[in-house]
């Protein structure tokens, strides 16, 4: 499971992660090229952050 957040949506996206998943979260800050081509799962913020299991 991946999930994209803004900074706002931090908390939310690893609330949520931990939530489905049971699983330990890993927050990775994107790249820049990838934070200029993701939006956020939550709005239409540019995503700055991944969070997933690996
Ligand atoms: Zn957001």
């Amino acid at each position: 499971m991946r999930i994209y957040c803004c900074q706002n949506h931090v908390g939310q996206g690893l609330d949520e992660f931990v939530a489905k998943t049971e699983s330990y979260p890993i927050l990775t800050e994107l790249s820049e090229s990838e934070k200029l081509s993701t939006k956020c799962d939550y709005c239409e913020e540019p995503g700055l952050y991944l969070v997933a299991d690996k």
